[in-house]
């Protein structure tokens, strides 16, 4: 028996706008694909808020005992600057500003990205493809496209018929726009433009002598169209329908959309069942951007080296923000956030070591499997991770109501709720239990701070061994100070 037996889990499918009952095509077995990094430059954290979101939907999925293949490709060719038609690749780019072999480029930020992952605790995907691992089968689906009527060549490049296709099938159903909108919309064509009509967009390009991405094909040497390696590794190893395709919700349109066309061109079908997509990370108010300051590393968080935020924060402090709001929803990241983050994850932390010391006795207040049931219903309600938090505090109260002598639990309902709470904060939500409850992060930031000060009594008799001495033990041990206007700080 498996839990997915007894739970009825609900998926919001952005194809159909409505929450559907979920049911896999096959009884018990999953297949995902997830649209991955592009890997030219540091993973954004509002990338890892999506990324995030969809280890916590694979890792309930597994919880409740299907068998999951998740696929999440590393983009390592083909995406344009300015996700534009024309133009530089970007990582081609970077590695003509940085004078690196485009493979170094690719090398150096996927160690990055899997690093930042990583240190959130992301489960591994299931297969991790990459797109220059899989030009002949992006040529192969090109082929077909082309043979059934849909695509045309120009000049050494392969363009889709957009149009052509619209006649059969149907342009924008996911983004829910009209092709005859969109035409009305745009623009007359440049006069040098190769492509029949501005919606058309490119399965293959052909590579000007300068590109240094290049690969022979029947067109000439190229380079493959963005929106292609997902329909050709998606398709590769979850066959040509399977159960949900994820990704960010700018991705939606065009990239989702020229998916479904390629796929739906080259199987004469709709190649996903659910559509599912997360939205984004604002912080104070505004959208991360590089260009206008507002934007900040994962990896700065965790150190506190930034300009924007009061200290430091742990990964799983601000794994915990992220799973407070619903995927669906646009979430504001804040110090004020953080620290609220902070202090409720280690109320959390707290409630297990008191659970664990609770005295039973021979009746329950409160009703344990009610509301395990309850976690569970917020859980197979879209993914509703606020709802379960909201649900996890309610146990933290009749906890420390047990502790009080106000009210009383069995041995039974103790290990229940043991289990119930460790699956639901550890296996599910994904969080880690890291430098002990929040009692012994408030004796150790004392004692540093101890030692803050005596580095400072040292400094200001000019003892500067003294002051060096303690600077460099602590670093060794991982603990970084910060000297800046308003005193010292410190990070682990
Ligand atoms: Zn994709």
């Amino acid at each position: 028996m498996h839990l997915y037996q007894n739970q009825q889990l609900k998926i919001y499918n952005s194809l159909s706008g409505k929450k559907e009952i979920f049911e896999p095509l096959n009884e018990g077995h999953i297949g995902m694909y997830v649209c991955g990094p592009t890997v030219y430059s540091n993973v954004h954290l509002g990338n890892c808020r999506t990324f995030m979101s969809f280890d916590m939907i694979f890792r309930y999925l597994r919880h409740l005992g299907y068998k999951v293949r998740y696929v999440r490709n590393i983009t390592d060719a083909g995406h344009l600057v300015d996700d534009a038609e024309d133009g530089e690749d970007k990582i081609a780019k970077k590695a003509r500003l940085e004078q690196l072999e485009p493979m170094e480029v690719v090398q150096r930020y996927t160690i990055d990205f899997h690093n930042i992952l990583e240190q959130f605790n992301f489960l591994p995907p299931s297969i991790e493809p990459t797109a220059t691992g899989h030009i002949i089968e992006q040529i192969e689906i090109i082929k077909d496209i082309l043979k059934k009527g849909f695509a045309y060549e120009v000049n050494g490049s392969v363009y889709f018929d957009v149009s052509k296709f619209n006649d059969s099938y149907e342009y924008g159903k996911l983004s829910g726009r009209k092709l005859e909108d969109m035409i009305a919309n745009t623009r007359e064509l440049a006069g040098q433009d190769e492509k029949k009509s501005p919606q058309d967009f490119a399965l293959w390009k052909k590579a000007e002598p300068q590109h240094i991405m290049r690969w022979p094909s029947p067109w000439g040497d190229g380079f493959p169209g963005w929106h292609l390696e997902c329909t050709a590794m998606s398709t590769k190893y979850l066959g040509e329908t399977f159960d949900i395709h994820g990704g960010g919700m700018d991705l939606k349109f065009p990239h989702h959309e020229c998916e479904i066309a390629q796929a739906e061109a080259c199987y004469g079908h709709s190649p996903v069942r659910y559509w599912m997509h997360a939205n984004m990370l604002t912080m104070n108010g505004k959208k991360m951007a590089k260009s206008t300051g507002n934007n900040i590393l994962p990896g700065d968080i965790f150190t506190g080296e930034n300009d924007i935020l009061s200290k430091a924060f742990s990964p799983s402090v601000v794994r915990f923000f992220m799973m407070q709001a619903h995927y669906t929803s646009i979430l504001d990241l804040s110090n004020d956030a953080l620290l609220a983050s902070e202090k409720g994850f280690g109320r959390l932390m707290d409630t297990l070591s008191t659970l664990e010391a609770l005295e039973t006795g021979i009746s329950s207040d409160f009703d344990v499997e009610a509301w395990k049931q309850q976690c569970y219903d917020a859980m197979n309600d879209d993914f509703n991770t606020p709802i379960l938090i909201a649900n996890l505090f309610e146990a933290v109260k009749h906890v420390n109501l047990i502790k009080e002598g106000k009210e009383s639990i069995t041995a039974g309902d103790k290990e229940t709720l043991t289990q119930s709470l460790n699956a639901f904060i550890f296996d599910i939500l994904g969080l880690e239990q890291k430098g002990g409850t929040s009692e012994d992060a408030g004796k150790l930031s004392g004692v540093v701070e101890l030692l803050i000060q005596l580095r400072k009594d040292a400094r200001e008799n000019k003892d500067f061994a003294t002051s060096d001495k303690i600077r460099d033990q602590l670093a060794e041990l991982g603990i970084q100070l910060k000297d800046g206007k308003e005193g010292t700080t410190f990070s682990i």
